[in-house]
């Protein structure tokens, strides 16, 4: 996932007698997000980017609409979302997965991209 994308960096330099110096080379490799693979540089992945938002239908608002008292309905939304942090709200509007997928996985999830529940068996 987006985790991985970015880290682990290693760093590491060696002049010709094999002591460290100055110098260094910034490795980055990432892991398939669904078997735990090493995915080397410069060999076929994949990426799957999802993202998973709220959907709504287009409002509609009149004149009545609009003259209307919104102070108990802003009242419920708050106390509906008064114990969730500002994570778990946005997490509820808009979600981003970012995955990376070696050869094998990317025919496994392509076939099967939605799993069954666990209680819908
Ligand atoms: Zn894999």
């Amino acid at each position: 996932m987006q985790l991985n994308e970015h880290a682990p960096a290693y760093r590491f330099g060696a002049d010709v007698s094999g002591a460290l110096k100055d110098e260094v080379i910034i490795m980055r490799y990432r892991i398939c997000d669904m078997c735990g693979q090493p995915l080397e540089e410069n060999t076929l992945r994949y990426e799957a980017r999802i993202q998973v938002y709220a959907a709504y239908d287009p409002l509609e608002i009149s004149f009545a609409d609009l003259k209307g008292d919104f102070r108990e309905e802003l009242r419920r939304v708050a106390e509906a979302c008064r114990d969730m942090s500002e994570e778990e709200l946005m997490r509820q509007v808009f979600t981003e997965l970012h995955l990376d997928l070696c050869p094998r996985c990317q025919q496994v999830y392509i076939r099967n991209p939605l799993p069954q529940l666990p209680d819908s068996q």
